[in-house]
Parts: C-alpha cells; structure tokens; sequence
C-alpha cells in the first residue's frame, strides 16, 4: 500500500503534465511538481486550498460550476484561464475527469494540463477578460466587489473576518506632472506587479481607480491585516525606474473589517476610503484603521516596537531554561532555552506577546543572535563547572533560519563560547519549511555541515507532507503538546503520538515530547519508547541558577 503509494507520487511527479486533484468541493488534495511549476505556487501551500481560486478570476464562477459539474463525464476544454503566483493569466487546454466512491458517486476530480497548451495570456485585445483593469490587468472594482461578497459568505460561516484595505499613492499628480503621464502608467503597472507579489492565493488585489488600489484578505486576527499593510508599504519602498530616474514613492492605506466596520462591499470600502484619507492627512507612508481603537491597537504595538529595542539595549531580556529529562533515567539530557523579557514597568512578558511583533519588524534577527550567544555562553559555563554535559535547544525563528548570515552567526557563538557544535540544537518548526522546500533543505544541512543538531518543534501541528519528512536532514522530532496533553483518555490522540514516534524511530530521529504534565503523560510516553520528554511534569522553565541545581555530575 505505502509502496503504491510512493509509486503514485513519483509517476505525478515525474510527468510533465500539470495534475490536480481536488474533492467533490473543488477543495485542492494534491497537485504534482508540475503543477506548482505552472501556477508558481509550491506544490504544498495549494492544498486545502479552493480549485477555483486559482481560476475563478478570470473565467466567471458561472463557467467553473459548469467545469466541476460536467466533469462528471470526462471532458477537455481547450482554452482555461488560470492565474499565475505572480498575477499573470495564462490559457491552456484542461482535461477533467472524476473517480466515483464506492457508492458510484463522484468524490475526487483529476485535472490535467497538457504541457504543450499554455501560454501567458497576453492582457488588453481579445484575451483581455471583463473585468480586468486595461493597464495593470489586476482585476477591477467590480471584480473585487464579487469576491468581498463571496468573501463575506464564506466568513459567515466559519465565524471569520476579513480585512479590506485601499491603497493610494501619495503625490501621484506630481509623477504625472513631472515625468508625463507614459510614466505614471509605467508606475501604476509597476505598483500592480508589486502588490501581485506580496498577497496570498486567498487575497485578491485589484485596480479601483487612478492611483487607487485595493487589497481583500481573510483574516483570523486583527493583526493579520497589519502584516498586509506592513509587507504592501515595505514592497514599495524600493524605487522605480521611470526614464532614467530613481523615483521613491510612498502609500496611505484605509483598512476596514467585515463584520465590525461594514457588513457589504460597499460600506467597507467607504470606510477604507475614508480612512485612507485619515491616514494621507497625517503625512502619508502609513496605514490607519477605520475603527479607531484599532488604530489604538497598532500604536501600542508600535510602542511596544520601541519598548522591545530599548530592552536589548538595555540587557531586560533573559534566558530561562526547560529540563528535558530522558524518562528511563530521570537524568536532565538537555534544556530548552526560552526567553523572558523583565520590563522595569511590566514586569515580566511571556514570548508569546513579544516574539510575532518582533518577527514582523525584524528585530527578531537580533534578539535571536543575543539568544543563541547567551545559550551557548550558559551551556558552556555549565560543562567547565564540571556537569555531565546536557545539549542545549534554541529557537530559531522563520526570519533568522533565512537570514543570509544565520551560519556566520552560529559559526560565531560557537567559537567564540568555545562550544563543540554537537551539543548545540536548533527548533525550527514546519511552517518555515513549507514555502520553498528546496532552499529550505539546503540550508538545514547547511546548518547540520556545521556540526548542529536541528529540530522540528511544534511538529504535527503544521502542514508538512509527510513525503518532505524524510528529505528533510534533521536529528529530532518534538511531537507538540496537543499529542500528550490528553493522551491518557483520548485514543486518538493516543494513536498519533504512538505513530510520530514509531515514525521518528523509522527515519532514525530522536524523539522529543513537549508540554507533559501528569504521570499518565511520563508513562505513556516512556512506555512507547520516547527518548526525553519537556514539560511541568518535570519543571518548568528556571533561570540558570535554579536550573543548575537540577544538573548532575558524570
Ligand atoms: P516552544 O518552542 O514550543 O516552547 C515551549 C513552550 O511550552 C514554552 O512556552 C514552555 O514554557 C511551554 N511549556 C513547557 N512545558 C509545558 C507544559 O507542561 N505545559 C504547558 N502548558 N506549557 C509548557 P514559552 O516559554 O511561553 O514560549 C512560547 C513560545 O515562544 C515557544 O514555543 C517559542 O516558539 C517562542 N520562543 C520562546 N523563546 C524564544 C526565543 O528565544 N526565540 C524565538 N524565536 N522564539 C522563542
Ligand atoms: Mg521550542
Ligand atoms: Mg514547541
């Protein structure tokens, strides 16, 4: 079975034919390397995703209902429009067909590609959609009202929001003026390409107006649409290239969210309208909420920005360190280092609260560098004070793993703590992996050529293809909490922590288990074979004098 499947997988794979397979909703299961190649997409951020997403902007929903339900008798269509990672429409020839259950009813649909049928729809003329703004070929007002309401169903039901954002250039008369208006056109394209780039396949970006763009994005938290406006303002920053001359150009954005500010189209793009006019008022170059306490909440993390760069400064942050006890002995083997920050007003702040502001600033980078210095330093200090040596595990988050300089770093905290590299680990979690498998995989043993342990935290919790797994050059699996934490009643769970750990064993892991609590959790996880096991069963996180009492001697 396991071996068909793999045959199954590497036949996808191996031809050039782009294969998509969805279920009866059109939800995508499994595309092969084709087929990301096609669309741009990596092959494993599509699944779960909506088929028609990657369609439905530019053939109308009318035609993909008819696509889904007709395929219920093998068909080709020789001209579909499809949408590239990167904006772009592009036709091919699309052949359909589905596979029936057990009860003759259709529950998966395959879709192929012919190689040799696609082509880059070239925009304006007869390939030019409705809908489609001439200039940028973004889709446009009417577009964008279409997938807002379908946006807005889907939220309904799940209990979701969405953020709609619109976007101006400020000064933009003055590029027109200045350059002429051939210019201003080369920009707006430009800008449109920009925003492409920096939006998710769930995120639509079309053209309103003039200089006026807009963004709709499904959100889980408030915070989600920040980092939208962060990424659209930071893509912007670079300059433009209009006749020979750098041109630096700058964005006001009015954000509005569904259900709180408006609940249709039309009364959230007032809003944002509305608020984008708040924020150019006040000098440009920033995003400003309709609602005003959200823009409260943005202030506080911007102070919270400014606070966060004062305490590295400052020496407020601290390493605490979480034994992780090998079961069979009881003996500490290694520690987690986890950090705290001790504000003077505050007092102390869990990473929870610190750690994503200071991903989406950057300042992630350099509080990780002092991280993995101070661990290294402590676990060194701990080995010349004559304690059997213990590994120490420092997180590593998804800027500082593709960081540039990220091997200079270690190589340093190495050397300079004079550290043997084999007793430093470092927790990378899945997600950071998933975007682009390759260069993920190179810098991992790129990591491990340095002699480094690497871990997968928080695993079952991401998207990883267990496929990926075993290409993957790490030294140990941490199964999350969410395994253990009701292992002792739930048998599912029970059955999943079991499986990660026969699968750690399998590919010659060592297997971690975080987050245990209670003696049923110990037992468990020491009778199926775990090698150490973290959690407030054994201690909590210490800071280092207390968790120096916990070390033994050889
Ligand atoms: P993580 O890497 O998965 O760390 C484990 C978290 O689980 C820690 O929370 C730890 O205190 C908590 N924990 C340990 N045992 C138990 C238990 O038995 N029950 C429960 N309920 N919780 C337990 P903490 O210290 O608040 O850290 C949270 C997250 O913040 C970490 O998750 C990690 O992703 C991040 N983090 C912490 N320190 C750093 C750091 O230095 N750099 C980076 N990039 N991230 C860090
Ligand atoms: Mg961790
Ligand atoms: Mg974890």
């Amino acid at each position: 079975m396991v071996e068909t499947e793999a045959l199954f997988s590497a036949v996808l794979d191996a031809t050039a034919d782009a294969v998509m397979v969805t279920d009866r909703a059109g939800m995508i299961r499994r595309v092969n390397l084709a087929f990301g190649k096609l669309t741009g997409f990596e092959p494993a951020a599509l699944i779960g995703k909506d088929a028609r997403e990657l369609f439905s902007e530019i053939n109308d929903t009318e035609f993909l209902g008819e696509l889904w339900d007709e395929a219920l008798t093998p068909r080709n269509y020789p001209k579909v429009r499809s949408k590239h990672a990167d904006g772009r429409a592009q036709v091919h020839a699309l052949s359909m067909t589905s596979v029936n259950d057990q009860n003759g009813q259709p529950s998966q649909f395959v879709a192929v590609i012919l190689s040799d049928s696609f082509q880059t729809d070239a925009g304006g003329g007869q390939a030019r959609q409705m809908g489609h703004d001439a200039l940028t070929g973004l889709p446009d007002r009417s577009i964008l009202a279409d997938r807002v309401g379908q946006n807005i169903l889907n939220a309904k039901r799940a209990n979701k929001s969405i953020a709609l954002l619109v976007m101006g250039l400020d000064r933009f008369t003055l590029i027109n003026d200045a350059l002429g208006y051939a210019a201003g056109d080369q920009m707006l394209k430009e800008v449109a390409e920009r925003l492409a780039k920096v939006i998710r396949v769930s995120d639509t970006a079309a053209r309103l107006d003039g200089d006026k763009f807009a963004v709709m994005t499904p959100i889980s938290a408030i915070d989600d649409s920040v980092i939208v406006a962060e990424k659209v303002l930071n893509a912007m920053k670079k300059p433009f290239h209009l006749k020979g001359e750098e041109v630096f150009i700058t964005f006001s954005i009015g954000i509005s969210i569904y259900p709180t500010d408006g609940l249709d189209f039309d009364d959230l793009l007032k809003d944002s309208l509305s608020a984008m006019q708040y924020a150019k008022h006040d000098g440009g170059s920033q995003y400003r909420f309709f609602a005003s306490d959200m823009n409260a909440k943005a202030k506080n993390r911007l102070a919270l920005e400014k606070r966060m760069r004062a305490a590295l400064a400052n020496e407020e942050f601290v390493l605490f360190y979480q034994p992780k006890v090998e079961p069979k002995t009881n003996r500490v083997r290694g520690a987690e280092a986890l950090i705290r920050w001790i504000d003077p007003v505050h007092g102390m702040i869990s990473p929870g609260e610190f750690i994503p502001v200071a991903e989406e600033t950057g300042l992630i980078v350099d509080i990780g560098t002092w991280v993995m210095r101070k661990a290294c330093f402590q676990v060194k200090a701990w080995q010349d004070a004559g304690y059997a040596p213990i590994k120490m595990s420092v997180n590593v988050s998804s800027m500082q793993f593709k960081a540039k300089d990220l091997l200079d770093k270690v190589k340093l905290a190495l050397s300079d703590s004079k550290l043997d590299a084999k007793w430093l680990e470092l927790e990378i979690t899945e997600s950071m992996l998933m975007n682009d498998v390759e260069s993920a995989i190179a810098r991992m043993q790129a990591v491990r050529d340095l002699g480094c342990g690497l871990s997968i935290d928080d695993f079952g919790t991401g998207y990883s293809s267990l496929s990926y797994l075993g290409r993957f050059p790490i030294t140990t699996l941490k199964i999350d909490r969410a395994f253990v934490k009701d292992v002792q009643e739930n048998p599912n769970t029970a059955e999943i922590a079991r499986a990660i750990i026969g699968l750690s064993r399998g590919l010659n892991l060592e297997v971690v288990a975080e987050g245990a609590e209670l003696q049923e959790h110990i037992d468990f996880l020491k009778d199926n074979g775990c090698d150490s096991i973290q959690g407030f069963f054994y201690s909590k996180p210490l800071d280092a004098k207390a968790f120096e009492a916990k070390l033994t001697r050889p």
